[in-house]
């Protein structure tokens, strides 16, 4: 099942550029995270799946900074750029498929050995993840926000890939304002 587990690793991915980095969201300013409200933020993106301290924390959000400058990128349609940033990053997660099972669970593919830390492993799974909607055309398009002042990222899941906003308050904004300069144009 690479596709379902594909789709849920890049959702988190999205959740962890969208509650970690950014200035703006939503056309309003983003405060920045430190110390404690940090840890828990991630904690909760993360849900559970394993314990995070502040360098953790910290580490998270350098990914999530990282995996931010691919995405825009990919919505620059600067393709190369984004292959060069992602070929770094697959390297530096020192990706490396293996098949794991935990408990009850059927084998699946995981892109990181088995003594890979947290950190570690989300880099791993997030660079292939990103890399195969990239590369292989995968659905699950990732793509940054059009509107003004917001910095949140989505998936695209659409087969027409016509996703352009990270939901409707954006939307509606964006429609809000063209509607403001129609008639005070006319
Ligand atoms: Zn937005």
């Amino acid at each position: 099942m690479v596709g379902e587990y594909h789709a849920m690793r890049l959702e988190t991915g999205v959740m962890l550029v969208n509650a970690l980095t950014g200035e703006h969201v939503h056309g309003r300013a983003k405060p920045p995270l430190d110390g404690r409200d940090l840890v828990r933020v991630a904690t909760e993106v993360l849900g559970g799946n394993g314990q995070v301290d502040l360098s953790t924390a910290e580490r998270l959000r350098d990914l999530a900074s990282r995996l931010r400058g691919i995405i825009e990128s990919l919505s620059r349609r600067e393709h190369d750029e984004a292959a060069g940033l992602l070929n770094r990053m697959l390297v530096d997660s020192k990706a490396r498929p293996s098949l794991q099972r935990h408990g009850e669970q059927t084998w699946h593919l995981h892109f990181h050995g088995p003594e890979a830390d947290l950190v570690q492993r989300w880099t791993a799974g997030l660079a292939v993840s990103v890399a195969l909607a990239f590369g292989e055309d995968l659905p699950h398009h990732v793509g940054l926000c059009a509107a003004p002042r917001c910095d949140q990222v989505y998936i695209d899941a659409s087969q027409a890939q016509i996703k352009r906003f990270c939901g409707l308050a954006c939307q509606n904004r964006v429609k809000a304002a063209a509607y403001r300069a129609r008639r005070s144009g006319s």
